[in-house]
């Protein structure tokens, strides 16, 4: 049998949204298993709103129900991480021409640094290209209501955070 082909999501994910969600869930069409990928420095695993940690498990419970799907940490290269992993393909989301422009530069450097690492985007469903993770964070942080923009358990863990919508 010939090597499962693994794509990468790498990200924040500080909370993953409903945004993410729909970009992993078409990167499965494109591979065999896809590893969501939260990037962090070591110094910066507890900053944000949730820690590395929590941000998996999340992961974990929004995709219970597609074992094609994991969730792992990496610090360091992108590119390091791809060779660790044996993945082929990086699977980004384009919402804006801002996003294009930084995620260009990103793919053409790591295409410089590991050749055979190929990067592709996917545009943002029209539904979701306006809803960010910052945003998220922010509007949750000031007790406006998110549950549009995640998924229930990343919810229910926003609400036990800052204590209910609207607190
Ligand atoms: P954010 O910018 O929301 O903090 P990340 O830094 O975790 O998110 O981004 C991880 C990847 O997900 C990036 O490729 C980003 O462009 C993409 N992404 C984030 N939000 C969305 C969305 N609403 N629709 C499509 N792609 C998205």
């Amino acid at each position: 049998m010939s090597e499962p082909r693994i794509a990468l999501c790498p990200g924040s994910f500080d909370p993953i949204t409903v945004g993410h969600e729909e970009i992993v869930r078409r990167a499965l069409h494109l591979c065999d298993r896809v590893v969501v990928a939260v990037g962090h420095r070591a110094t910066q695993a507890k900053r944000g709103l949730f820690p590395v940690e929590e941000r998996m498990e999340l992961i974990r419970e929004v995709f219970a129900d597609e074992p094609r799907v994991e969730a792992a940490e990496f610090q360091g290269l992108l590119v390091d991480f791809a060779r660790e992993r044996g993945a082929r393909l990086v699977v980004r989301g384009l919402r804006t021409v801002a996003d294009y422009e930084y995620e260009y530069q990103m793919a053409l450097m790591n295409r410089e640094l590991m050749p055979e690492l190929e990067t592709v985007f996917l545009g943002a469903g029209p539904r979701w290209s306006f809803v960010s993770a910052s945003l998220v964070r922010e509007i949750a942080s000031l007790g406006g209501d998110v549950s549009g923009f995640v998924s229930p358990p990343v919810l229910a863990r926003i609400e036990e955070r800052f204590g209910g919508r609207g607190a």
